[in-house]
């Protein structure tokens, strides 16, 4: 049986940052992840934006670990030589009801803190951006794309090289309240069961993490801590001269009670352009990350919009990802929990659950609050 201070279960980015970042001397840190390597789930099926913390309802952790997150990506990238890019975004406002909600959402950005943001007018947006089309437009310059694999990639060196280790194609099948802590019972790939005890955990675990919560005895119902499963889909532009007819991010004004941003346009680092994601709640029993093609005159409806140029046998499909959701469809604002369960009776374990956008931007962030909160 292995002994350990700490043991975060899960792999992700939010998982491989916390593990970075806590990783002192004289401290045993493991990770355990069901999957053979880091990211192979959420964290390597999202947009890679690094999110200037707009949409949030101010005051939220959302709100503030994504404007906190964002600095510090910055930072992190420039001096470890991670492939980023300060891309900028430009929000689309089409028509008048949409440049109301343009004004609410500068508001609640300014007031989460992303003071460089900017209204411009539709002149203004077509002289960024000549190929849209803009009755006027948000104008965030904080707003950037990182490639999500190296960044997970530095994490994980980070921390290995502070002594930290994972343990690759590890089921968590089992926790259990002990006297000094928890037992936690893993599966390996050959089916084998073994066992660690750690004195404090951290349940990182992505889609899984309210089945986690509840393997330790937690009622996940009285809690709130429940998850959906909503599904995002890409569709990839399959035409590299009207790739480079954008160069920033260009989103749609998102609906009331979002479920996600709106279907955007998204560059990547190496100038290629993606529509998505879109927005369908699933059932835990059916995930895949198929891309159904007859979407495909949906998500070319969505993006004409403000993207004119744009024609159907443009699209391809590409990927799609899963977001860890608190709320249901039509639900008002649910934010991260990131919570130390001594309240509920399980001192010691950290629940970080519904971690969706803007996890991967907040990732940085989040691992300074957590590891404040295991103080
Ligand atoms: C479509 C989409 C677009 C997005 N776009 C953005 C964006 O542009 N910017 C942004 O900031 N955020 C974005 N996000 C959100 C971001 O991707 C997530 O918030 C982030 O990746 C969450 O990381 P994580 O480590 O919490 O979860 P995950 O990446 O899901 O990692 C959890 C890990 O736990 C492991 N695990 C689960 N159960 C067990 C178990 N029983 N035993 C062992 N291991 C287990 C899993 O295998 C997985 O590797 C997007 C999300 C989606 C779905």
């Amino acid at each position: 049986m292995q002994e350990n201070d700490i043991l975060i279960i899960g792999a992700g980015v939010v998982g491989l940052a916390i593990a970075a970042r806590i990783m002192k001397d004289n401290r045993s840190v493991y990770i355990v992840e069901r999957h053979d390597a880091f990211g192979r789930e959420t964290s390597s099926r999202n947009s890679e934006v690094m999110h200037a913390g707009i949409y949030y309802k101010t005051g939220s952790l959302k709100a503030k670990l994504c404007i906190e997150g964002n600095k510090k990506l910055y930072e992190i990238c420039a001096k470890n030589r991670i492939p980023h890019k300060r891309i900028e975004k430009l929000i689309i406002a089409t028509n008048v009801e949409e440049e109301a909600d343009l004004e609410e959402l500068f508001e609640c950005g300014k007031n989460n803190g992303a003071d460089d943001l900017r209204i411009i007018s539709g002149q203004e947006a077509k002289k960024m951006e000549p190929n849209i089309k803009a009755r006027s437009a948000l104008y965030s310059p904080s707003t950037g794309i990182i490639d999500s694999h190296s960044f997970m990639k530095y994490l994980e060196q980070s921390f290995k090289s502070k002594g930290g280790e994972v343990a690759y194609n590890c089921d968590v099948v089992g926790l259990r309240k002990i006297n000094a802590g928890y037992e936690v019972r893993v599966r390996d790939s050959s089916g084998e069961a073994f066992t660690f005890n750690s004195h404090l955990v951290v349940n990182s675990a992505g889609l899984e993490a309210d089945a986690i919560a509840k393997l330790v005895g937690i009622d996940i119902q009285k809690h709130n801590y429940s998850l959906k499963y909503c599904k995002g889909q890409y569709f990839r532009v399959n035409n590299s001269r009207k790739s480079a007819l954008i160069g920033k991010l260009i989103y749609p004004v998102p609906h009331e009670k979002i479920t996600s941003l709106g279907v955007h346009a998204t560059k990547d680092l190496t100038g290629g352009l993606r529509l998505g994601p879109d927005a369908n709640y699933i059932s835990r029993e059916n995930i895949n990350y198929d891309v159904d093609l007859s979407q495909r005159k949906v998500f070319l409806e969505s993006a004409s919009r403000f993207l004119p140029f744009l024609k159907e046998e443009d699209l391809v499909p590409d990927t799609a990802g899963i977001r860890p959701k608190l709320q249901g469809s039509g639900d008002n604002f649910r934010d991260f929990v990131i919570k130390e369960e001594s309240g509920i009776g399980f001192p010691g374990l950290v629940n970080l659950i519904g971690i969706e956008s803007p996890g991967l931007t907040s990732a940085p962030a989040i691992a300074r609050y957590v590891e404040s909160i295991l103080r």
